[in-house]
């Protein structure tokens, strides 16, 4: 699949510029003819680790002198049946224009997703024109300054979760039509469990895909690949994520398989909720919080669960010493993180374990409204004052969730400055208490002109 993303916007609006930036310059004047009718420009665009087609409408309307709205529209029509996502460009310096707004009306009755982007953003000038474009009505406008190439981030963060559907969607359809799908639509909770070798992970995946469906039988093949990666909690699909691991294991039958960070890493990536799986007796070791920390880095929602609660001698004592060491490994989240006690072996606990992992999945996935932040957000800065930088008190002005999966903040500040860190873990403390994510990482972005 080829994601495609066209760039939309009035002239000027600095679609070319945006257009250079990610597909590169070289490749971007190829067919760059002036004074012919030039056709739209493509190219293969690329931000971060994503790559996509990119369509730019600039200088389509050049060739026309009749109504330029009528004119735009009609090359900008081609460009949007083929593409799977829209960027709207606004001019941040100059405001919002009726042609903005012909677009902006025309693309919300569209089912494209759209990616409204206010460009011109570096400096003071922009400020006007970014609260401006919030009246477009199609959600928060990305920063950008195309010429200076700030902002990409964000846009990254905007357009990821689009291909990320987009990707999700096309294997859904390419199941369906292989006809392996369980046809209820509602999409798998992806969920990997890792942990070290002989912690309990196969016993544990067992006990929840029922035991008519044992990994370890003797006959390997066809149908034990097939049957470990799907079942169904209370009726909701849930994927285990890279049961390779367990799989090869129980062919060999031996435990020296070496638990790679590697391995688990590409794992974590898969997965959307991960359980690190943890020995009673063994405690947590560095190899443990490493992979735990890979887990928060990667934004990924984590469930530490102890397994072997039957040998624990002292439990009380046992499940203080884990949530201690996670509070002091994790200063952020780690009293947050949620700890699961249970028994693999005899299955007691176990069914604490699930209700667990789709909490954490909501809070994962939970969005905010806009209105409730703000307010949130003027209690927090009234409770606590941004601190003053190089003399000036910095105001937070306006702040938004711009994604979810893991949960994503744009906070706009009032004029340049770096605001310390420690008040960044102060919003991102009071967001976790406030709204419930519990240990689910949060991310904020601070915006200000520049
Ligand atoms: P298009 O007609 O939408 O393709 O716009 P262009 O890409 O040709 O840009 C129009 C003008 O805006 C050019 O002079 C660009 O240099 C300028 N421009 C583009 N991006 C930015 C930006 O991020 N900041 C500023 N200040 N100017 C920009
Ligand atoms: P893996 O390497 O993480 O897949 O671990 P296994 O599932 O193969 O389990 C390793 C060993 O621990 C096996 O001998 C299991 O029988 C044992 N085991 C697993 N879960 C429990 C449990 O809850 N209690 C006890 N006592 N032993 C367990």
């Amino acid at each position: 699949m080829t994601f495609t993303v066209a760039i939309i916007g009035r002239p000027n609006v600095g679609k070319s510029t945006l257009f250079n930036r990610l597909v590169g310059k070289r490749l971007a004047l190829v067919d760059d003819q002036p004074g012919v009718t030039r056709d739209r420009r493509e190219g293969q665009g690329r931000l971060a680790d994503l790559t996509f087609r990119i369509i730019d409408t600039a200088g389509l309307e050049e060739a026309f002198d009749d109504s330029l709205a009528g004119r735009m529209r009609s090359q900008t029509e081609r460009a949007l049946a083929d593409a799977d996502a829209v960027l709207l460009l606004v001019d941040a310096r100059t405001g919002t224009t009726p042609l903005d707004n012909h677009f902006a009306n025309w693309l919300r009755s569209t089912d494209k997703p759209v990616i409204l982007v206010a460009n011109k953003a570096e400096g003071k000038a922009a400020q006007g024109g970014l609260m401006d474009a919030y009246a477009l009505g199609l959600g928060s406008p990305v920063p950008l300054s195309a010429e200076h190439g700030e902002g990409m981030e964000m846009l990254y963060d905007a357009l990821r979760p689009l291909v990320d559907a987009a990707e999700a969607a096309e294997k859904a359809a390419r199941e369906a039509a292989e006809g392996d799908g369980d046809g209820k639509g509602e999409r798998p909770l992806a969920l990997a469990i890792v942990g070290r070798p002989n912690v309990g992970k196969s016993t544990l995946v067992n006990r929840m895909l029922g035991e008519e469906r044992m990994l370890t039988g003797p006959e390997a093949g066809v149908t034990r690949d097939a049957i470990a990666s799907d079942w169904a909690w209370k009726g909701r699909p849930v994927r285990l994520v890279d049961t390779a691991g367990l799989r090869r294991k129980s062919r060999v039958s031996e435990k020296l398989e070496k638990l790679s960070v590697a391995e688990s890493l590409r794992t974590i990536r898969l997965a959307e909720v991960v359980v690190l799986l943890l020995d009673a007796a063994e405690g947590l070791d560095k190899q443990d919080l490493t992979i735990a920390s890979h887990v928060v880095e990667e934004g990924r929602a984590l469930i530490i669960a102890v397994n072997k609660w039957d040998l624990a001698r002292d439990r009380d004592a046992t499940l203080k010493a884990f949530r201690d060491r996670l509070a002091t490994s994790f200063a952020q989240v780690g009293h947050n993180i949620p700890v699961v006690t249970f028994s693999a072996m005899t299955g007691q606990g176990v069914d604490k374990l699930m209700p667990a992992v789709f909490k954490a999945h909501e809070a994962w996935n939970r969005r905010v409204p806009t209105a409730a932040l703000n307010r949130w957000l003027s209690d927090m800065t009234e409770r606590h004052p941004p601190p003053m930088v190089k003399g000036r008190r910095l105001r937070l002005r306006y702040m938004t969730q711009i994604k979810s999966r893991p949960p994503t903040f744009a906070v706009f500040q009032s004029s340049r400055g770096e605001l310390p860190d420690s008040y960044g873990r102060y919003l991102q403390n009071g967001l976790r208490d406030d709204f419930g994510f519990g240990a689910v990482p949060i991310r904020i972005y601070f915006r200000s002109g520049k």
